[in-house]
């Protein structure tokens, strides 16, 4: 298990003045607690989070952490253009595997006729993009990083639910490729800027074309869609998460509910529980807050869940050619 260098953060609480602290880790760091919480508590008074969290749009409950001078949260990059109410340090975890990968794993996408590969990369493997590119561009390959928008910090950075460092190169690249482990953004970045996609898996470097995967996606999508036709009561999620928290976009779609003769609830949560929503006997759940919640957790609702961008679309409130991805730029 490779060592997570606290001294940085150390240097920064000291500056800062910080006494309480309370440590938030996602569960991929978790096994570093022991050995991070005993060099902090060292100096600090430390509380460990043991709220399940997935990225920097989540500081946890006001409850904890209106007690505490500092959050330093590893594992994430900041969220630039969230206003945090507390002074947060975001420790990101970088990772490269010990060698770059050969040439020929890049031969499909060549096969295929693309030149032109538009770069991007979880977080945690943004010091590994450098060398694939490198390892493209000896192979004859022209490469482009985008610029994200205001969600995010790093070029070429994406996101579960922000693909804009995509978006702002979509039209000068042939396809993308993807450096990551899971397959969620990899869809994302194929389905939203309708391009080629493909992903690097670092766990197994091996390549992975997202072109079947997006098929298989809408299928499943699709089919969940499709039981919400007739659904006459909604219930409205409004994710309280300080990243996640969009009651504009809510209240906008309870109004096109009533539009087309339904009843809309307004319901606010900081982690939803489908029986909550059995037990509101509503027919059908739009939740604002990570997009990927619908997506990833549909299977545990009884009734169907859905994204607003899906709302919009299988009700008729926006004409759109073809399905489009949730994605988040600002919160309220
Ligand atoms: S909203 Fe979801 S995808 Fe976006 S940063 Fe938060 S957990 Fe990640």
């Amino acid at each position: 298990m490779p060592y997570i260098d606290p001294s940085s953060v150390i240097e920064k609480l000291e500056i800062m003045g910080a006494k309480k602290i309370l440590l938030q880790l996602p569960d991929g760091l978790k096994p570093h607690v022991f050995q991070y919480f005993s060099k902090l508590s060292e100096r600090f008074s430390v509380i460990v989070s043991s709220q399940p969290f997935y990225g920097a749009c989540d500081i946890g409950n006001m409850e904890v952490y209106s007690g505490v001078d500092c959050i330093v949260q590893l594992g994430h990059s900041a969220i630039p253009n969230i206003g945090y109410p507390k002074p947060v340090i975001f420790e990101e975890y970088r990772y490269s595997p010990a060698s770059l990968p050969e040439p020929e794993l890049f031969e499909p996408i060549r096969e295929r006729g693309f030149r032109r590969i538009g770069l991007l990369a979880s977080v945690q493997y943004l010091d590994f993009l450098p060398g694939v590119r490198e390892v493209l561009e000896k192979s004859g390959f022209a490469t482009a990083i985008g610029n994200p928008d205001s969600r995010m910090r790093h070029p070429g950075q994406v996101l579960g639910c922000n693909f804009s460092a995509a978006h702002s190169i979509s039209g000068e690249v042939d396809c993308f490729l993807i450096i990551s482990t899971g397959r969620f953004h990899s869809i994302g970045v194929q389905l939203s800027t309708d391009l080629d996609t493909f992903l690097l898996d670092v766990n197994e470097m091996k390549l992975h074309s997202m072109s079947g995967e997006k098929e298989r996606f809408l299928r499943s999508r699709y089919a969940v869609l499709s039981r919400a036709r007739d659904a006459k009561k909604f219930c409205v999620v409004m994710d309280t998460k300080i990243g996640q928290k969009r009651t504009s976009l809510a209240n906008l779609i309870a109004g096109k509910v009533k539009e087309m003769g339904g009843q809309a609830v307004m319901v606010s949560a900081d982690d939803i529980r489908p029986s909550d929503f059995e037990n509101m006997q509503c027919d059908a759940v739009v939740f604002t807050g990570c997009p990927r919640v619908p997506i990833d957790d549909w299977e545990k609702f009884s009734m169907p869940i859905m994204t607003p961008p899906e709302f919009l679309q299988i009700y008729g409130f926006k004409q759109q050619s073809g399905y489009v991805m949730d994605e988040i730029v600002t919160v309220d």
